[in-house]
């Protein structure tokens, strides 16, 4: 009688390397990042008195979030257009507030945000009823 060998053939090291993802991270760095992205980090900083605020950068332009530098504007009636975009205060080349706007979360999305003039709400919610199509239940 011979024994059976239980030889099994050795198990490899599965070695499944999914690096998949690297690929997509190898992005150019002059890539603009998105508002959105940027308003995050921005809303995570805490803020004293004495902080640099957070700067929000697109293109040329320089922005912080909205009344971060004057707290005493609160603008509550404006939240339906806060939940469609982000108010930031834009300033000037040399830091100072130049005017406060709104930027159009969903025109950001597709990488190219909008920017109005936050004194006057008009702008704002012409773009969004615009953007908003007439549909059968709003
Ligand atoms: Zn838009």
């Amino acid at each position: 009688m011979s024994t059976a060998a239980q030889s099994g053939h050795a198990t490899s090291a599965t070695d499944d390397t999914n690096d998949v993802a690297a690929v997509f991270l190898s992005r150019p760095r002059s890539r603009l990042r998105s508002i959105a992205k940027q308003y995050d980090e921005a809303a995570q900083q805490t803020i004293t008195p004495t902080d640099e605020p957070y700067k929000i950068i697109w293109g040329s332009r320089i922005f912080v979030i909205g009344g971060v530098l004057n707290k005493k504007k609160s603008r509550g009636r404006r939240s339906w257009v806060i939940r469609e975009g982000w108010f930031l205060t834009e300033l000037t080349t040399t830091g100072k507030v130049k005017q406060d706007v709104w930027c159009c979360r969903r025109c950001d999305a597709y990488g190219k945000p909008q920017f109005f003039s936050a004194q006057s709400t008009s702008a704002s919610q012409g773009h969004l009823l615009r953007l908003a199509k007439p549909s059968s239940s709003f």
